[in-house]
């Protein structure tokens, strides 16, 4: 037997499939098999992606497997990471790393836990006052006794192989499952509750659509859950995924990032208890291997996960759930530059499953494309916030008088706001008052951004740091200024409206996306959740998914900042923010209102998010869209050529713009971009109406000319559907 195996290596030019002749005892490798083999000088992974009666090359010519490694994939991951290497003009072997199961590349998934456990000699060791026992050997045997078996490591492996000579311990390899600890987070029920009508109807034609043939499900484009916030649309992900299991199939539910969004995990683990499986971008590789082989199994058979957990191992799926499906999360920033939802969609054509995306702001293309579903009412009847616009045009403060009103009644009555910064990270650049010197990034040709409390400028890019100056290089003036409505200067004020009255401080909570990590965030989420009053501050994620029932106040601060982005995406960005943060206020018994500062009180977006006009947005911003030929009339691609000198990055893109010449499509530039991680870098945009013949077009235009241009130093980066 042959297998056609396909090496994991990084490179582009390396395209296999090569052919192995299976060894005797290597009878039961499939397609999906991940295995050891020698390739070249070294030895290398891969997967075998067909097998065969025979092989091209000659018998002696033929290797033979060194070993065969983990669980693999199944077929149809591989069939799917083919589609995604032609679909994102990429390789196949990029696209089935992103499939493997955690740590099996690295070979770490595989080890054991070593497990330690008190003796019955340990226990009387521990009761006899006598015993030989210094005092750390004391604390770690009372450990064992009122924790029962623990992972060695946690409590020092070295020390308890020494009470294992004694007996008085006993350590064992075991394959332990290493479960992730499951959070509790608000209240969530086991059995769902009688639902609305708008909830059951919804509910009704999913199940339908579960009981159609897989061929007819084949065909379905999907449906897009179109329901306001508080509408209950998690509730009916729950039913359907209850339809699926108890068709005895699996579901797949992709959640934005589930550290910052906890309830919803909890509601599905809640309901379904141990056959949900959750692959967290938080989670150590150990529980995320575990968790990965629970799901190739079948012992689970609901994943929930941010956007990698659309590969996840299951068989027989039968719904694909995409929650907030608005959020550019879903989009992955690494080659292969996947869109989750696309390829959600994809794997449930593949499987005969129900595509169930949902948003109380969906995106227009999802709108155009799929069959909707709607939710018109919150769960509570409870109506949406009043929204309410400030002209900050002629300001000089970063609060409106408005504002610091509404802040200073929320802290006479205790209450809780949401305060959202609208630009990335918490801080601004530097120029120096006398000469106008901005501090740039030396790599990266951007701005520098000023650090909270930290005494300096980074680079968000590439990390590039540098102390805060005293004085200008360039003049040698002290009179450097920090730009924008400054963190300080917004601090300020908010202290200043809460009052600094120190008897009554306010508890400010701050999220910073830049630089804290995934848990920390996580963690200030939950005590701003937790506290009795308080104002959370914070970029974008403040107003991602999280329930916080009692917040009475929302504000954002500088709504039109999303709005100055050159991209065709910037009234739906600032119209989902606007309404999601409005969607994070107003559960509760308070009064509630939202606050929305801009200088473009006249933007279109803003308009229809303080009429709560979802329905109104949509069919203007698909109006604007087919006008200037944006998705979903047209399909974009981006390729971005970078190279350390800008002539080589610019001729490889003309060079391909070239190849392009005669493709039915326009494509724009090439365009300089900032230079990036001391590269120059150099775009072309590709506007197609026929999607697959451009993204072949541009498939065969970069392998043409990328290997010519790597010798020299440039590369090729292809963006299908950039966000
Ligand atoms: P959405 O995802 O649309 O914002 P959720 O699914 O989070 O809404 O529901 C909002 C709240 O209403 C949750 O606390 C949920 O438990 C509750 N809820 C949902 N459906 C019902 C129902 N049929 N009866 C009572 N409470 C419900
Ligand atoms: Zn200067
Ligand atoms: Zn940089």
């Amino acid at each position: 037997m042959i297998a056609r195996v396909q090496p994991l290596t990084r490179t582009r030019a390396v395209r296999g499939p090569f052919d192995y002749r299976l060894a005797p005892g290597q009878e039961d490798v499939g397609v999906g098999s991940l295995l050891k083999v020698p390739f070249g000088p070294r030895t290398s992974l891969g997967v075998v992606v067909e097998l065969a009666e025979h092989s091209e090359l000659a018998p002696d010519r033929l290797a033979e497997p060194e070993a065969v490694v983990g669980a693999g994939l199944t077929p149809d991951l591989v069939a799917l990471a083919e589609w995604m290497a032609r679909e994102y003009c990429s390789t196949p072997a990029r696209a089935l790393q992103l499939m493997l199961a955690p740590g099996a590349a690295a070979g770490t998934g595989a080890k054991l836990a070593l497990v330690a456990e008190l003796t019955a000699a340990g226990r009387a060791a521990l009761a006899d006052e006598a015993a030989r026992l210094n005092d750390r050997q004391r604390e770690l045997l009372t450990a064992l006794q009122d924790a029962g078996p623990t992972l060695a490591s946690q409590l020092g492996t070295p020390s308890l192989r020494r009470l294992e000579t004694r007996g008085l311990v006993a350590l064992h390899d075991r394959p332990r499952p290493r479960r992730p600890v499951r959070h509790a987070v608000g209240s969530a029920s086991p059995t769902a509750p009688p639902l609305t009508a708008e909830q059951a109807a919804a509910l009704t034609e999913l199940e339908r659509a579960l009981r159609a043939s897989r061929a007819a499900l084949g065909e379905h484009p999907g449906y897009l859950l179109q329901g306001v916030t508080g509408s209950g649309k998690t509730e009916v992900y729950l039913g359907a995924v209850q339809a699926a299991l108890d068709a005895g199939r699996s579901a797949i539910v992709l959640v934005p990032e589930i550290a910052l969004t906890p309830q919803v995990l909890w509601r599905f683990q809640a309901r379904f208890g141990d056959v949900v499986a959750v692959l967290h971008s938080a989670l150590g590789v150990g529980e995320r291997h575990d968790e990965w082989m629970r799901l190739r199994t079948g012992e689970a058979r609901v994943c929930v996960g941010p956007r990698s957990a659309v590969f996840a191992p299951l068989a027989n799926i039968g719904l694909i759930v995409i929650d907030e499906e608005h959020e550019s999360s879903y989009k992955h920033e690494g080659d292969p530059r996947y869109d989750a939802r696309t390829v959600a969609a994809r794997r449930a054509r593949q499987h005969g499953a129900v595509l169930a995306a949902g948003s109380a702001t969906p995106r227009p293309e999802s709108v155009v494309a799929m069959t909707r579903l709607r939710l018109a009412q919150r769960v509570d009847r409870r109506p949406l916030p009043p929204v309410q616009v400030l002209d900050m045009r002629d300001r000089h403060q970063p609060l409106h008088p408005e504002t610091r009103m509404a802040l200073a009644d929320l802290r006479r009555a205790r209450g809780k706001a949401i305060l959202l910064l609208n630009r990335r990270g918490w801080s601004n650049f530097l120029s120096c008052r006398a000469c106008g010197r901005v501090w740039l990034c030396p790599n990266c040709e951007v701005a520098l951004v000023l650090h909270r409390h930290a005494s300096f400028v980074a680079c968000h890019h590439c990390g590039h740091r540098e102390r805060l100056p005293d004085r200008c290089p360039s003049c040698a003036s002290v009179s450097v200024a920090r730009h924008g409505a400054g963190t300080e200067r917004i601090e300020h004020e908010l202290r200043e409206a809460l009052g600094s009255d120190p008897a009554h401080r306010f508890p400010i909570f701050r999220l910073d996306a830049d630089s804290s990590g995934l848990n920390e965030r996580a963690r200030t989420l939950q005590a701003f959740e937790a506290a009795p009053a308080g104002v959370l501050v914070g970029t974008q994620m403040v107003a991602k998914g999280h329930d916080f029932p009692d917040v009475s106040l929302g504000v954002v601060l500088d709504a039109d900042q999303t709005l100055r982005f050159p991209d065709f995406r910037a009234e739906e960005r600032t119209f989902a923010l606007i309404t999601q943060l409005a969607g994070r206020t107003g559960r509760g018994a308070l009064a509630s209102r939202v606050l929305v500062q801009t200088l473009a009180p006249d933007a279109r977006s803003i308009g229809f998010a303080v009429h709560h006009d979802t329905d109104g947005f949509i069919a203007d911003e698909l109006g604007r869209r087919e006008a200037l030929r944006y998705p979903p009339y047209a399909s974009l691609i981006r390729v971005i050529c970078s190279a350390p000198e800008e002539t080589l990055a610019r001729e490889t893109a003309t060079a391909i713009h070239a190849e392009l010449a005669t493709l039915d499509a326009a494509v724009l530039g090439p365009a300089p971009l900032f230079r990036l991680r001391s590269r120059a870098r150099s775009q072309l945009v590709v506007k197609a109406t026929a999607r697959q013949p451009a993204i072949d077009a541009v498939g065969r235009a970069v392998d043409l000319i990328a290997p010519g241009a790597a010798r020299r130093g440039a590369a090729v980066s292809v963006d299908v559907d950039p966000q």
